[in-house]
């Protein structure tokens, strides 16, 4: 999802995010600094405790039908899995105040209890590895009514324009329980989806992967049957119900045909297809950079819905009023970001990066939100063709970074880090860029994560030691220093007669990353600091004369005269 703006409340403790020349008050920062507190619910939502760690899901089968006139669902799920290791105790999650009506196992009524948002129920009897079994749940109820979409999540029950029932729900952060019963852990990803929801004729329903069916119901209802063939992310799935038009355009991919559809409001139609031409050159761009769309098979689409805007996988959603920049505004304060609609371009990078590239934990959600504002700066690139206006606009959002805790949360509690995810994450990986100081090396590092980690839940240190390896360059302690500490490193120096003193400060132990530099007049070079003292001759004279590269995410402080 995009970055908040507003201050908001969040999860076990205030989270506050980076707004560019906000000053956090006493009573901010007193929150901020409070302990986060987990309860034993973050921890069943947030790891892969013993009723979760012994199966994984294949396939579910997700059956919902959605009535605008009362604000309710109903429907059934039907979770296919198998057997890794012997168990017999099974956690599904469905969050009040939806209920649960019956667990069946293969036509066999099954009990189960209730523990919070998690159900745990109890099959037969201890099921052997390698057996493949279905679990289908039957549920209904009022869900949970999203107060500040994408952000806090729910069910939206809304009218257009014309006054035509508009529903969709986002659920990233509260979890995608919130509407419909699965193992709701960011590790876990069918191998393939149906999703078939039904609603009030004339309705039209836009959700994940291909539309296979559409059914016309003989009580007033239709059902729009989607299937999505690659593993998806269970915050993806999405209902977005309402009177969309609809048109397709086939692109010339780098793997061949790639179906892209448009689902704007009709009211909306030649607004979006104004606007949406940004799509193809947002392809271009990201194909370019960080190899084919991951989702040939199921296609690529954007939905508009009535929030800002969510990576759902294959059905990238819109809610950024046809017009560029973030709201109208750009994020950097450069002006660079007024070039292109944020949405399109932020969303969809998210394909590659959060929908192909998954997270195991939410802790290190860094991956997806940092990655997701860097390929922001290269589109600016790819857009203006100058590697300085990208560079431009990632600098930009460094005004944004409030450094309040790091940039990776806390494992096992469903607890991502800092929103400095987005504009530190993005400066981070520019900063990396920079050290691996070859733009196509640089270029086959981010393909070729796509490449290895694509259709996967990974860990931070799989994606950490793969830059680094591919990079050809030694980032353990940058990291450290950036994804799991708020420091940002300071570069000391002085420069007394023709002698040039350097040393990092606020750094982890063992921290060195080189930067470029002046480092005399005239040429810029490498400096290879480290916590100790180093000094190298220069001819610069005046202090004022040095500078380090601007495109380093690093503070730089004149020490003056040594005592
Ligand atoms: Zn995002």
């Amino acid at each position: 999802m995009g970055p908040r703006t507003l201050r908001h409340r969040a999860g076990p403790l205030i989270v506050l995010t980076a707004v560019a020349g906000l000053t956090l008050s006493g009573a901010g920062l007193a929150a901020q600094q409070r302990t986060p507190v987990f309860t034993h619910a973050d921890t069943l939502r947030g790891s892969l405790g013993p009723a979760r760690d012994w199966w994984d899901v294949t396939f579910y089968d997700l059956n919902v039908r959605v009535s605008p006139a009362d604000s309710s669902i109903s429907g059934w799920n039907g979770i296919t899995y198998l057997v890794s290791r012997p168990g017999r105790e099974l956690q599904l999650d469905l969050q009040p105040p939806l209920v649960v009506d019956s667990v069946m196992l293969e036509g066999r009524a099954l009990a189960w209890r209730h523990d919070g948002s998690a159900f745990f129920v109890m099959l037969p009897a201890e099921q052997r590895p390698g057996a493949t079994h279905t679990v289908t749940v039957h549920y209904h109820g009022t869900p949970v009514v999203a107060v500040r979409p994408p952000w806090d999540g729910g069910f939206t029950w809304q009218r257009d324009a014309r006054g035509a029932p508009w529903v969709s729900t986002a659920n990233q952060g509260i979890g995608a329980s919130v509407w419909w019963p699965n193992k709701d852990h960011p590790s876990e990803e069918p191998d393939s989806q149906r999703v078939a929801v039904t609603v009030p004729t004339p309705m039209v329903n836009v959700s994940n992967g291909r539309l296979r069916s559409t059914t016309l119901n003989e009580d007033g209802t239709s059902t729009f049957e989607w299937f999505a063939t690659s593993p998806i992310n269970n915050y993806g799935i999405s209902v977005n119900a309402g009177s969309y038009a609809h048109w397709q355009e086939i692109y010339e991919g780098e793997d061949g045909p790639l179906t892209m559809d448009f689902w704007p409001l009709a009211v909306n139609e030649q607004a979006a297809r104004r606007q949406w031409t940004q799509a193809r050159t947002m392809m271009r761009c990201f194909e370019h950079w960080f190899g084919p769309y991951p989702f040939y098979a199921d296609g690529y689409k954007l939905v508009e819905a009535p929030y800002l805007g969510m990576e759902h996988q294959t059905a990238v959603t819109y809610g950024n009023g046809y017009r560029n920049g973030y709201l109208g505004r750009d994020l950097s304060g450069t002006g660079q970001g007024l070039a292109w609609d944020y949405i399109i371009i932020h969303e969809s990078a998210h394909e590659w990066f959060a929908n192909n590239i998954t997270s195991a934990d939410d802790a290190a959600m860094w991956m997806h939100e940092g990655f997701a504002m860097y390929a922001e700066g290269l589109y600016t690139e790819c857009l203006t063709g100058s590697k300085e206006a990208g560079a431009e606009y990632v600098r930009g959002v460094r005004a944004r970074i409030s450094n309040d805790r790091p940039i990776q949360g806390i494992y096992g509690v469903s607890y991502p880090g800092s929103g400095d995810m987005y504009d530190k994450g993005a400066n981070m990986l520019h900063t990396i860029r920079q050290l691996v100081d070859d733009d196509e090396r640089w270029r086959q590092v981010l393909r070729g994560l796509n490449r290895e980690f694509g259709w996967q839940t990974v860990r931070s240190a799989q994606v950490e030691e793969y830059i680094a390896s591919e990079g050809g360059v030694d980032l353990d302690e940058v990291f450290e220093q950036y994804v799991r500490t708020p420091m940002v490193p300071r570069l000391e120096y002085r420069i007394e007669g023709s002698t040039l003193s350097y040393r990092w400060t606020d750094v982890v132990p063992g921290f060195a990353m080189p930067v470029r530099a002046t480092l005399a007049q005239g040429r810029v070079g490498w400096l290879r600091p480290t916590e100790q003292w180093r000094s190298v001759e220069t001819d610069l004279g005046s202090d004022g004369d040095f500078s380090v590269d601007p495109n380093f995410y690093v503070r730089v402080r004149n020490a003056g005269p040594a005592d």
